[in-house]
């Protein structure tokens, strides 16, 4: 019989460690003091025969572990596009283990498939998309983009009379995949799932925007099934693609169209920002990360659809032993249904929590402050002597270069080494570049004083070069 005293020691020692985490990242160095190499050793030697009793595993777990830790729950954290984690949403999370509900089945699992289904009203409402569309929470915006991508072939292959479910690929009319040059790579790697192949890419704007003419060019050169995939967020410039245009040029040619908004979608949920989401509720599919803006715990990524039947085409599958929600097809559907999964954690119970804690005003607050704090970064550190910020910084994303691409990477290098900020290298346009992403919630002013003071002593660290 369960013990419930056996859970007390090893639950205790776990807040235990993890307060004292927390409690390290406003001063530890953002960057891990060691690296996977060094601690495989220590994780392994080769699995022991006698076991630990539950605390101790704890103990020994967190021990091990802490020199290796990355502080990106830091507000001081930028690399690629991260987010930390909201006390709710941790805290859920926490529980979402201890109930441990195997959330496919609503009639199984009542309570969390509701909190996910008012998680996912909420979402819809808070994006300014269509009411109404179906969600499924995924591990990230890569699954996102896949299942979001499954439901488009699924229909643009049965407008064409042709049933991928039960034919497959193989003798199909060719689904032609249109993006922008810019799109993040987990597109093609969705695409190559779903066996559809390289996608067509596109030119794009200076900020890396999709050019609607370019678009409708490449639609105009073929013809059959289509798919257009656009981006809310360019990793790099934060840009958004210009969606009134770009759907009215897929619309002719009765293409399905996604959108890649893994860490842009959220702008709607800003008066600051919303314009750049403008139009973007016009598309069938729609990609995005909790992970990222809104700061809950890995994994946690959503994929809205407008196409509720599409969706559930692609991603569901019947069995006898599934006693299948009530409602039938016109409900709001069993969770996995909506998502490539059929066991998996409650993991959209962590947006109900980060969303019950913040409401709209906080949602709203969390977004604009995520773009004012970029605009101050860029602006200040646009402003040291040799730095040169190569974007129009619309959103969260900074994207700076130091002179010369070696220059650029020796302040890279030195800030991971110094540990007061974490921005990652990249490449963007031909050049070497800094990336700023802004994607914490506790990113403060205190915290953008000690980010610029870093660039400038790196700046002045790397003198010369
Ligand atoms: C982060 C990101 C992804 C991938 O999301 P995961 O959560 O890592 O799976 C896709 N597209 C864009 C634009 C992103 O920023």
């Amino acid at each position: 019989m369960l013990r419930p005293e056996d859970f007390d020691a090893p639950l205790a020692r776990a807040a235990e460690h993890a307060r004292r985490w927390l409690g390290s990242v406003p001063e530890r160095p953002v960057a891990p003091r060691t690296t996977a190499d060094a601690l495989a050793e220590a994780f392994d030697g080769g699995l022991p025969e006698a076991g630990v009793d539950p605390a101790g595993v704890i103990d020994l777990l967190a021990r091990t572990a802490e020199p290796g830790l990355t502080a990106m729950a830091s507000g001081r954290f930028y690399g690629f596009v991260i987010g930390g984690t909201l006390p709710a949403a941790l805290a859920a999370d926490w529980l979402v283990s201890a109930w441990d509900q195997n959330t496919g089945l609503r009639f199984a699992t009542p309570a969390v498939a509701a909190a996910e289904e008012a998680a996912g009203h909420w979402t819809v409402d808070l994006l300014g998309l269509p009411p109404g569309s179906d969600v499924g929470f995924v591990t990230g915006a890569s699954m996102a983009n896949f299942a979001g991508l499954a439901a488009a072939r699924w229909r643009v292959l049965e407008r064409a009379g042709w049933d991928v479910n039960a034919r497959g690929l193989a003798g199909a009319p060719r689904v032609r995949v249109v993006v922008g040059a810019e799109r993040h790579d987990t597109v093609d790697m969705a695409l190559r799932y779903l066996g559809l192949g390289a996608p067509e890419a596109v030119a794009v704007d200076g900020e890396g925007r999709l050019r609607p003419d370019a678009l409708a060019a490449a639609l105009a050169r073929g013809e059959g099934p289509a798919v257009v995939c656009l981006q809310a967020g360019n990793i790099h410039s934060g840009a958004f693609d210009p969606f009134p245009a770009a759907i009215a040029a897929a619309r002719r040619h009765s293409a399905w169209v996604h959108i890649d908004g893994a860490f842009g979608l959220w702008a709607a949920a800003s008066p600051a920002t919303r314009h750049l989401m403008e139009g973007a509720a016009d598309a069938d599919s729609w990609a995005t990360d909790a992970h990222k803006n809104l700061n809950v715990p890995y994994d946690c990524g959503i994929v809205a659809c407008r196409d509720v039947a599409a969706l559930r085409a692609a991603l569901g599958m019947h069995g006898d032993y599934l006693v299948h929600d009530a409602h039938g097809d016109h409900g709001p559907g069993d969770p996995f249904e909506k998502v490539p999964e059929l066991s998996r954690r409650a993991r959209g119970v962590t947006v109900w929590a980060a969303l019950r804690s913040l409401g709209r005003d906080g949602v709203a607050g969390l977004v604009a402050g995520l773009a004012a704090n970029a605009r101050q970064l860029a602006r200040r550190i646009g402003g040291l002597p040799g730095a040169e910020v190569l974007n129009d910084v619309v959103f969260s994303q900074v994207s700076v270069a130091f002179g010369s691409d070696a220059r650029t990477r020796a302040v890279a290098d030195w800030l991971v080494a110094d540990g007061r900020v974490w921005m990652t290298g990249s490449r963007w346009h031909g050049r070497a570049v800094l990336r700023i992403s802004v994607t914490n919630w506790s990113t403060d002013a205190a915290d953008v004083d000690v980010s610029v003071d870093a660039v400038r002593d790196a700046l002045a660290a790397t003198e010369g070069l």
